[in-house]
Order: structure tokens, then C-alpha cells, then sequence
């Protein structure tokens, strides 16, 4: 069975990338009839907050991204401890008690003499005597976890391909701070394996992480930590660049709350993001089991994906158009009915332009001021106006057999006296809703202007 995992650190809202992985993540599972879970790694108790798990919530609501279960790090302590544990019999943690300034000035000297900062592994050459001392002293010590220098690190990436590093070039991470707490790193590893994840899905930020998850994981099987399972299945997705082709500021701020009122649909943002940076053409498909179906991580390429305001409205508005009244009943101006909302809705880009374009059908408009001749013509078109079944297209026809106008001298006129303005809806939709008195008085104000 499939299982996916989103795992948002609840220290601010989503942005349009976390967005992004979510999503992929939900489609993989989708797919696969899988489970999608969401993971809270609120392992740092002091940027966490309650209110931004609540907004990761309610963001994956709106989006229509709902779990197959929630997770969270702060309730899965013993776990991690449990892991250390396994992990310090087979002697793959150690304990360090280099300060902050040490470990800054041994990073200068290397970078100095032209060396990477790799961690020297300074504390793994202590003897017992010199821990004890440093403990003695009140150092309390922070836990490395020692990599294995001769295993190659390799995996088949859902998305690069086949990737390789070399242990020896990478530092021994820090797993854990000298007051206890845990970094990121093991904890993740950790829960991928109890939790039974088969596919981790994230952004190419992430790759020398997975480089180093890679060996926890495999020393956390051989340990037979309780749970461990399998070894997921890494892919990196390119990340998100703006337009302008960078990673900008604006668009890591750019969350559900602004698109929303912007606006935008739900339902436009994840037809965008499903496909966007895959060799799959970006279209306004409403449909989840569509975007589903068509997942696939082979499309990704390995440019950054750019992501284009523009192109999310055009998405929207055609969406828009296709929306069912009862999608957006909820969020009409009062009195617009199914038909109203028919008859409005080619016109909108957004959902909440309906108001403005409502007021067309409730009044008033504003009278428009029109030559003698098509005054006379309005009023002609007066008393025309026959109320049945299609009332403008049977306006129009009568008035061009009786007046011998055509094309926009027939219809402009109309327009302005029916509605204030020279373009809008759809008349033939419009006028049944306007009603015929409300219609007929219009453009005998119209006619009588001036
Ligand atoms: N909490 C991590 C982050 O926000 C999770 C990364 C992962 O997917 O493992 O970057």
C-alpha cells in the first residue's frame, strides 16, 4: 500500500511551494489508492504554533487536499527516544560538547585553507575520561549521528534519476540539541518508517538530507528499531521560481489566504500546480480524478517550475465559467438565481464579480445619452418589446424588419438603454432577467433623456 506523507513544520502558513508538495503528495496516493498523512513536525516547541496547525488544516481543506490521518511530533517523543537508543548501542550516535563559537571557528580555519567545513568528528576521538570532564564541567553534551564513511550512498530518484554521494564529504548531522530536544532529521527518518511511508515526495532542497536519512534509515533496520519497516522511495521536485524566474520573496508569502481573496479557486490553483514543471500541459481541469490519473512522476523535469500569476487568472476564469450554480450559490449577491448566475457567468473572471454585474439586472442603470435618432429608436424599441419565450432575439428581429437597422446600430442602443453600459453579458440571457417592465421603462428612459 502506498502511503504518503505532507509534513509541514507549523512555524507560519503554507506558501504556494508547501502548496505544491501537498499536493503531489495527495495525487501520488490518489493514484495508488493509497493513504495520504499529514505530519506536523512541530518538534521545535518554540517556533511551533497551535494557530499555524489549525491554518495548515484549514488551508488543506479549502483545497480539497483531505488526509488519511494526522500525525503529530510532539506526541511521538518516546518514539525518537526509543530510536536514539537503538541507535547509541550500535554505536551510530555520539556525543559532542563543541560550542557554537568552536564548531564557527573550525568552520573558518577549513574554509581558510580552502577545505569544505566538514565536522571534523573532533568529539568522537574523546576518551571516556575526557567526556566525563566535559561533564564534569556542566557541559552537557549535543548528539551527532556518525554516517558510514564506506557505503556509497546511492538511490533511484522518482524524479533526478540515479543519485550519488560520497558519506565521507558530508558532516556527521546534528540529531539532537544539548537540552534534549530533536533536529529535524531523525525524527523524520523515524516516523517514515513506523508510519509505514513508502514514498517521500518533497522539494530538491531536501536531497543531501535524504543523502543522510538514507544511512539512518538503514542503520535503524539493522538495529531492528521497533517498526521499522522499508526504506521509502525518495523523489525531489524542482523547486518554485516566480516569473522573473527566482525565488522571490513575494512568492513565499504567497498563501491560501491571499488567493482566496483574490479570488481564486481552489480548485484553479491545484489545476495549476498539478501540472506545472511536468511535460503535461497546465489546463483548467476541475476534475481531481483527471489530474489524478494523469499523475505522473516521469513528467517532472528538472528545471525549475515558474509560476505565473497571469496564467493561474486565466485558469480561473475558466473555471469560473463552468461552475454549477450550486457550487457557488452560497456566494451569489442575494436574489441571483440559476439563471442569473448562467446568464453572468461567462463574463466573470472571479466568482465575486457576479455583484457587480448583478446590479445590471437589479437597477438602476444609469440612463445613457443617445442622438435624437436613437432615442426615437428606444422608443420604437419600446413598445416592440414582446415578453415570450427568447424576449430579445425577438426584439431584435422585429426591430431590424421594422427599422431596416443591423449589426451594432441594432444592438448598441439596446445595450446602453437596457443595461448603462456598451458591453457585459449576454443579452439574450440578461433581458428575461431583468424582467419586461423593469425592461420596457428602461428604454423609454433611455428615449426620453435629454
Ligand atoms: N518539516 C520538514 C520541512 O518542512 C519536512 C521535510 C520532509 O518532507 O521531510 O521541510
Amino acid at each position: 500500500m502506498t502511503v504518503t506523507r505532507f509534513a509541514p513544520s507549523p512555524t507560519g502558513r503554507l506558501h504556494v511551494g508547501n502548496i505544491r508538495t501537498a499536493l503531489h503528495n495527495w495525487m501520488l496516493a490518489r493514484k495508488a489508492g493509497g493513504r495520504f498523512l499529514l505530519r506536523i513536525d512541530d518538534t521545535d516547541a518554540d517556533r511551533s504554533r497551535e494557530e499555524y496547525v489549525e491554518a495548515i488544516r484549514d488551508d488543506l481543506a479549502w483545497l480539497g487536499l483531505r488526509p488519511d490521518g494526522e500525525e503529530r511530533q510532539s506526541e511521538r517523543l518516546p518514539h525518537y527516544e526509543a530510536a536514539f537508543e537503538s541507535l547509541r548501542e550500535a554505536a551510530r550516535v555520539y556525543p559532542c560538547y563543541e560550542t557554537a563559537q568552536e564548531l564557527e571557528l573550525k568552520r573558518k580555519i577549513q574554509l581558510g585553507r580552502g577545505l569544505p567545513p566538514i565536522y571534523d568528528r573532533g568529539a568522537l576521538a574523546l576518551s571516556e575520561k575526557d567526556r566525563a570532564a566535559k561533564e564534569a564541567e556542566g557541559i552537557a553534551p549535543h548528539w551527532r549521528f556518525k554516517l558510514d564513511h564506506d557505503t556509497p550512498i546511492v538511490w533511484e530518484d522518482g524524479v533526478r534519476g540515479k543519485q550519488k554521494f560520497d558519506a565521507a564529504q558530508l558532516s556527521d548531522p546534528v540529531i539532537r540539541r544539548a537540552d534534549g530536544s530533536w533536529l529535524y532529521m531523525l525524527p523524520s527518518a523515524v516516523d517514515d518508517l513506523e508510519m509505514g511511508v513508502t514514498n517521500v515526495l518533497r522539494g530538491e532542497d531536501h536531497v543531501s538530507n535524504t543523502a543522510v536519512q538514507i544511512q539512518m534509515f538503514t542503520a535503524l533496520i539493522a538495529a531492528q528499531h521497533k517498526g521499522a519497516a522499508m526504506m521509502p522511495e525518495f523523489a525531489h521536485e524542482a523547486l518554485l521560481v516566480g516569473s522573473e524566474g527566482k525565488l522571490s520573496k513575494r512568492l513565499g508569502a504567497l498563501g491560501c489566504d491571499a488567493f482566496r481573496e483574490r479570488g481564486i479557486e481552489p480548485d484553479a490553483l491545484v489545476a495549476l500546480l498539478a501540472r506545472l514543471g511536468t511535460s503535461l500541459p497546465v489546463e483548467p481541469i476541475a476534475e481531481r480524478d483527471s489530474l489524478v490519473e494523469t499523475f505522473d512522476l516521469s513528467t517532472f523535469g528538472r528545471a525549475p517550475a515558474r509560476f505565473d500569476d497571469g496564467e493561474l487568472d486565466r485558469i480561473n476564469a475558466a473555471l469560473v465559467h463552468r461552475m454549477d450554480y450550486a457550487d457557488v450559490a452560497d456566494r451569489l449577491p442575494d436574489g441571483m438565481d440559476a439563471a442569473g448566475w448562467h446568464a453572468v457567468r461567462p463574463n466573470l473572471e472571479k466568482v465575486a464579480d457576479a455583484a457587480g454585474i448583478w446590479r445590471l439586472v437589479t437597477g438602476p442603470v444609469p440612463v445613457p445619452e443617445l442622438s435624437d435618432e436613437d432615442r426615437a429608436y428606444c422608443a420604437i424599441a419600446a413598445d416592440a418589446l414582446v415578453w415570450g419565450e427568447d424576449p430579445w432575439h425577438s426584439l431584435t428581429g422585429r426591430l431590424k424588419d421594422a427599422t431596416g437597422r443591423k449589426g451594432k446600430p441594432l444592438f448598441l442602443p439596446l445595450r446602453l438603454a437596457l443595461t448603462g453600459q456598451a458591453s457585459g453579458p449576454d443579452m439574450g440571457e440578461l433581458l428575461p432577467l431583468i424582467g419586461e417592465a423593469e425592461a420596457r421603462r428602461r428604454l423609454m428612459a433611455a428615449a426620453e433623456q435629454g
